[in-house]
């Protein structure tokens, strides 16, 4: 018994270890992969639920290691860790800024917590973006927790983006456990009804906790994306609700640029 114990031990220390050399080796892989130009970015359309017209595509960073395409949940905690998400983040808005014109339509970019918590945040967006494109066609979504950890220092940088012309949408919403009274007082745009409560729309209490959602969105006078949405019954059951804007793999998965550019006008679903 002792014996057995002992090997489990052993056998728990070593994939503990395999588990540490591996992020370690991928932790250096991934400092190499911006210089090396391995970031690559797929562009989702966000869609109007009724006429199913594209109105705006978000970037979703890839990560082109030898061949394969590497989605974000594989790296952004490590890179973030690491402290790369700011060079990465940054690749990832001049890519969509450059990108932005051959879309057509506006495009948001995710913001890590530690990219909104740099001191030169605001100049480092202003210069990437430059003359690519007008500050008008770009949207920066952030996370409730990216604002709650410093939440006076998150409400003066969102300030200064909103009045520089960029859209602030809140991402994840209803998934941080943030108060209401604060998420009131942030300046944002854009609310982004998290694929969790989408996935629950058909029960009674699902359906209920999105109309509410989607209550507190239009009173505070903000615009509501659903994401995650997957099914035509999702849909329907949003639009009865009133969601203005839907993104999900029922109205278009993450695409390259080459094939987001050439989406079709009217698609099956609507
Ligand atoms: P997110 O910002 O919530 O982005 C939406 C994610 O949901 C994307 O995953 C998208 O592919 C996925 N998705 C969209 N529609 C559906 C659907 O109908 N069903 C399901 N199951 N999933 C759907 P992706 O591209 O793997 O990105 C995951 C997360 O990684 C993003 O979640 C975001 O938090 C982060 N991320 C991606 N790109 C960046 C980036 O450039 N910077 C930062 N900081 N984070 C990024
Ligand atoms: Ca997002
Ligand atoms: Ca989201
Ligand atoms: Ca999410």
């Amino acid at each position: 018994e002792a014996q057995e114990q002992q090997r489990q031990v052993a056998v728990y220390a070593a994939d503990l270890q395999e588990i540490r050399s591996r992020r370690a080796r991928l932790g250096r892989l991934l400092t190499g992969a911006v210089t090396s130009g391995e970031i690559e970015v797929h562009y989702q359309p966000v869609v109007d639920p009724h006429t199913g017209r594209r109105v705006k595509a978000e970037a979703l960073a890839r990560w082109r290691h030898h061949g394969r395409l590497h989605p974000p949940d594989e790296w952004i905690p490590l890179a973030e860790r690491r402290g790369l998400m700011p060079a990465i983040g940054e690749e990832v808005l001049r890519i969509a800024a450059r990108d932005q014109v051959r879309l057509g339509c506006p495009v948001a970019v995710n913001v890590s917590p530690g990219q909104l918590a740099a001191p030169d945040f605001v100049a480092t967006v202003l210069r990437i973006v430059g003359d690519s494109c007008p500050r008008e066609r770009i949207v920066l979504e952030i996370t409730e927790d990216a604002i709650m950890a410093d939440f006076a220092g998150a409400l003066r940088v969102l300030q200064e983006l909103r009045a520089a012309g960029f859209s602030i949408a809140l991402d994840d919403f209803g998934t941080k456990y943030s108060s209401l009274s604060r998420v009131a007082q942030v300046p944002f745009d854009i609310l982004k009804i998290d694929r969790s409560f989408i996935q629950r729309i058909e029960d009674e209490q699902g359906r209920a906790m999105v109309a509410a959602i989607q209550a507190l969105t239009h009173a505070l006078g903000k615009v509501s994306v659903a994401e995650g949405v997957e099914t035509p019954a999702q849909l329907t059951a949003l639009r009865e609700i009133g969601c203005d804007l839907v993104q999900g793999f029922l109205t278009g998965r993450p695409e390259p640029i080459e094939a987001a550019e050439l989406a079709t006008e009217t698609p099956s679903w609507v």
